[in-house]
C-alpha cells in the first residue's frame, strides 16, 4: 500500500473510532456537528504563529521550525478527514491515486528543502490555502495548496508519513497499555517512549504501522 493510502486508512480508522461511523454525514455520535475546514483555518492560524510576523514584538526572531513541522502535521489530519468525507463513496486505493496524479505531487517527492528565509511569503502560501477554504474549494485544489505548504515547510512526503504515523500509532499504544489508568511507563529504559519510537523510524523509515506497533511492543513487553 502507499503511504498516502496508508494514512487515509489510519485517519479513517481514528475518526470512525472518535466520532461514530457516520461521521462523512457532518455530525458525531453524540450529536455534534463537524467542521474540517474550521479545524483546517485554526490550525493554519497556528502555523501562521509559528512564524515572526509581528511587526511591534520580537522582530528579528527566528521561525520556530520544530513547531512549523507539527502544525503542518496537525492540519494533514484534517485536510485528510476533508478528503475523506468529499470522498465518501469512494476505495482510499482509488482516492490516494487520484491524489498522487495532482500537479504538483513531484513536489514531496524529493529530498527535503530547509524551510527558506522569505517568511512572508511562505505565509502568503499559508493565506492563499485559508482562501480555499473558505471558498470551498475543491478537496483537489485543498490538497494541491496543502502540498505547497508541506513543501516549503522542511518536509516531503516520507517525512510527513514518519510523523503521521509516528503520532497515531503512539497514541494508539499508549491507550492500549494503560494510559488512561496511568498504568502506563513514559520512560523506557531512561528514554521517553516518542524517542525510542523516532529511532524505530529513522532506522527504518518504510515501516508499516502495524510493523511500528508490534516492534514498540516487543520492546514495552522487555522492559523490566
Ligand atoms: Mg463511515
Ligand atoms: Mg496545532
Amino acid at each position: 500500500m502507499s503511504k498516502i493510502a496508508t494514512m487515509l486508512h489510519l485517519q479513517q480508522q481514528l475518526n470512525d473510532a472518535t466520532n461514530g461511523k457516520e461521521w462523512e454525514e457532518g455530525v458525531t455520535a453524540q450529536g455534534k456537528i463537524i467542521d474540517w475546514r474550521r479545524c483546517i483555518y485554526l490550525e493554519c492560524a497556528e502555523l501562521i504563529e509559528s512564524y515572526p510576523w509581528k511587526h511591534w514584538k520580537n522582530i528579528s526572531a527566528p521561525a520556530d521550525t520544530e513547531n512549523i513541522k507539527i502544525e503542518v502535521v496537525d492540519i494533514w489530519h484534517f485536510v485528510m478527514s476533508e478528503v475523506l468525507r468529499l470522498n465518501k463513496n469512494s476505495e482510499i486505493e482509488e482516492i490516494a491515486a487520484n491524489i498522487k496524479s495532482l500537479e504538483n505531487f513531484c513536489a514531496i517527492e524529493k529530498e527535503i528543502e530547509e524551510i527558506g528565509e522569505n517568511h512572508f511569503e511562505q505565509i502568503a502560501t499559508i493565506e492563499d490555502f485559508i482562501k480555499s477554504v473558505f471558498n470551498e474549494a475543491s478537496w483537489e485544489d485543498l490538497v494541491e495548496k496543502y502540498i505547497g505548504i508541506l513543501a516549503q515547510s522542511g518536509l516531503n512526503l516520507d517525512s510527513l508519513y514518519n510523523l503521521y504515523i509516528g503520532k497515531n500509532i503512539l497514541n494508539q499504544f499508549r491507550q492500549d497499555y494503560g494510559y488512561k489508568d496511568g498504568t502506563y511507563k513514559k520512560i523506557w529504559n531512561g528514554v521517553e517512549d516518542n524517542v525510542v519510537m523516532q529511532e524505530i523510524l529513522n532506522t527504518n523509515p518504510d515501516i508499516t504501522p502495524y510493523e511500528l506497533y508490534d516492534t514498540l511492543k516487543e520492546q514495552y513487553e522487555a522492559l523490566d
